[in-house]
């Protein structure tokens, strides 16, 4: 696992690569219906609670966000590519006023106040607390595999500075052989995820599964195995 982490360690996709994919549709990441891992877990992030404070690290045009809303849940995302947050409310049928973040310079802010869904137009390591304060469910599909490797320890810190004491963080990960496919997204070994969290939050494993699928065996790839884990604030 060791040697499998450093085959990624140094690629860097930078914000413009990211925007340039969502000009030319290159979003192959994007499913149509709900992350069937979440609607299979769904108690396990909620425990029961109502109206909670979900987080979408990097959001792009994730319908879950939708579905979720319209659970009567509150949703805030960050995403560079306005393309896509754009693309969100108009596939959704939903309005949206757009604000600037005077925390932030050059931040956008789209929102949609009925359903309750803010999407912040900036870089996600742009955010704090302080901006967007801390949430209750967090739901990571195709962020923390999808930031550059370089950048786990900076982005697992700032995820922990949005956690609620009470938070319940759903994390998806993919692991297959990175001497075939040199990502996004980018193979996460379970070790790392219990270094990151472990020292300040419990890390469960829920799932782990093969999700191979024809578009992912064109990389070069014979496995694709998607781990669902559950992370929560060590209460001291
Ligand atoms: N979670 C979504 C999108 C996954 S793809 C889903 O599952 O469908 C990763 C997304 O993150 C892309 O839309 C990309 O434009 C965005 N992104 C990448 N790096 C970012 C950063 N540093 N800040 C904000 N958005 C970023």
């Amino acid at each position: 696992m060791g040697d499998m982490l450093k085959i990624q360690k140094d690629r860097v996709v930078k914000l413009e690569e990211w925007e340039q994919r969502w000009e030319e549709n290159k979003i192959g990441f994007h499913k149509s219906h709900v992350h069937e891992m979440l609607e299979s877990n769904i108690d396990k992030s909620l425990s029961g609670r109502t109206g909670v404070r979900f987080f979408f690290p990097l959001c792009g045009k994730a319908v879950d966000m939708k579905w979720l809303a319209d659970m009567g849940h509150s949703v805030v995302g960050v995403e560079i590519a306005e393309k896509a947050i754009k693309q969100f409310f108009m596939e959704n049928n939903l309005t949206y006023n757009e604000e600037p973040v005077p925390a932030i310079p050059g931040a956008k802010v789209f929102k949609n106040s009925e359903k309750n869904i803010s999407l912040y137009n900036c870089d996600l390591y742009s955010i704090s607390s302080s901006v967007v304060g801390q949430f209750g469910a967090i739901w990571d599909r195709g962020s923390f595999v999808a930031i550059n490797p370089g950048d786990r320890e900076k982005y697992a810190s700032l995820i922990i500075s949005l956690m609620a004491n009470d938070c319940r963080y759903l994390l998806s990960t993919l692991m297959y052989n990175p001497e075939f496919y040199d990502g996004p997204p980018f193979a996460v070994p379970g070790e790392q995820v219990h270094s990151l969290f472990g020292e300040r939050c419990n890390v469960e494993q829920l799932v782990s599964e093969d999700v191979i699928e024809d578009r992912h065996r064109a990389w070069g790839v014979d496995y694709l195995i998607e781990q669902l884990y559950l992370i929560t604030p060590k209460i001291s």
